[in-house]
């Protein structure tokens, strides 16, 4: 039996409240919420993170958070939704089977965002330079 609690649920070994899924993706509710309705969406296979995806599979997740999203606007009145996810243990990652967090959001419901820098003079130039030779390598 797999020892990830994801690919355990993926396979029914474990409970979840399930909400929709395609051949490869599920959504079920997150067991502790940000706000009710926040779901999670996984690829039924086992990968890390969402650079470990292959690209068809990163769309359908999208697609299905896509629907979820628009199912807690109606049902849910969200007024707004946060696309969460969390990718490698610097980033926040608990479970290290990729997942996409689809959270409701309500005008004060005080969950707070990232706080956010300024560049020090000249580096937002730098690191726009190095991050396009890198994304120009790979052909993107
Ligand atoms: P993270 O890896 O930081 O994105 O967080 C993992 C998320 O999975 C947290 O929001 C947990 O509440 C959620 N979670 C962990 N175990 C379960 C479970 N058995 N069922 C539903 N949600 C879970
Ligand atoms: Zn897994």
């Amino acid at each position: 039996m797999s020892t990830c609690i994801f690919c355990r649920i993926a396979s029914g070994q474990a409970p979840a409240v399930s909400l929709a899924e395609t051949p490869r993706v599920l959504a079920f509710l997150d067991i502790a919420p940000v706000n009710y309705g926040h779901t999670l969406v996984i690829p039924k296979e086992h990968h890390e993170s969402f650079l470990d995806l292959p690209d068809d599979l990163w769309l359908e997740m999208g697609q299905v958070a896509r629907r979820v999203a628009q199912a807690l606007r109606t049902t849910l009145f969200a007024r707004g939704i946060n696309l969460g996810m969390n990718n490698g243990d610097a980033a926040g990652q608990v479970v290290f089977h990729a997942h996409i967090h689809v959270i409701p959001r309500y005008l004060s419901d005080g969950l707070m965002l990232f706080p956010q820098h300024n560049y020090l003079a000249g580096d937002m130039e730098k690191v726009g330079e190095q991050l396009r030779r890198a994304l120009a390598g790979q052909g993107a």
